[in-house]
């Protein structure tokens, strides 16, 4: 796998398809999902000028990225100081409290007991944090809240100041996977709608983020709006579970 390669021909398809339907490049960036492969790996994308990375799983997360988002005086410091994660899988609560050390943005918020825990983490550490909601949007294993009237019933907590260490950003959602692009764009086109509703009816949050898209339907994403592409396998080659 040539990191370097994969990720400069990536970087190409998002400026067309930013061509193709008229988008703002600087509106759409490139999380490399590195979950699975080891830190050599990430070094490289590092070293190829990507900063932004998302992983599934905390421990492994963990593992991989405290020293590159902690160490002042590594070889790369300078680099790795501009390091940033996402957590972008279905998170346990007991993950919480590694999960907020280490991460800027858990885009898989799903549940109202899980922003209370990430609440009651980044307080004890004095830290803010981002989130995305998570909505369900056709996927098969049903993660993310199953309808934007859940993700109102937690907007609503956050207008009543329950969540003064947490920074709602916007939503994400996986397509289903299927062969079937016009499912796929129907999944992409509900989150969109799902934030322009609450861009209305919250105005008092910037909730225009849309993580969509990943390696086989990140252009068909942008198409559809996502400010967020979450690429793995077209960057780092397949895993090995
Ligand atoms: C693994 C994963 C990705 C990346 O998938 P690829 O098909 O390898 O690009 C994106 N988003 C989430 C939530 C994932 O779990």
């Amino acid at each position: 796998m040539n990191i370097k390669n994969n990720l400069e021909k990536i970087l190409s398809q998002i400026d067309d398809a930013c061509i193709k339907s008229g988008r703002d490049r600087n509106e759409v960036k490139l999380v490399a999902v590195s979950k699975f492969h080891p830190l050599n790996e990430i070094n490289e994308a590092i070293n190829a000028g990507q900063f932004l990375f998302g992983e599934n799983r905390v421990q492994e997360a963990k593992e991989k990225f405290s020293d590159l988002i902690n160490l002042q005086n590594s070889d790369y410091a300078e680099k790795s100081q501009n390091v940033e994660l996402h957590i972008i899988g279905s998170l346990q609560r007991n993950k919480v409290k590694d999960a907020v050390k280490i991460a800027s943005c858990i885009e898989s918020a799903d549940r109202i007991e899980l922003l209370d825990e990430i609440e009651k983490q980044c307080a004890k550490l004095d830290k803010k944090i981002s989130i995305l909601f998570e909505l369900h949007t056709g996927e098969e294993s049903k993660s993310g809240f199953e309808s934007p009237e859940k993700i109102k019933e937690a907007l609503i907590l956050f207008s009543e100041n329950r969540y003064p260490h947490i920074i709602p950003r916007g939503f994400m959602t996986m397509a289903p996977f299927t062969e079937d692009k016009d499912l796929i764009r129907k999944s992409f086109k509900s989150l969109r709608e799902c934030r322009d509703r609450f861009l209305k009816e919250f105005p008092q949050f910037d909730l225009s983020e849309l993580s969509m898209g990943m390696s086989n339907d990140f252009e068909i994403a942008i198409e559809e709006g996502s400010t967020m592409v979450r690429v793995g396998t077209s960057i780092f080659g397949p895993r090995n579970y």
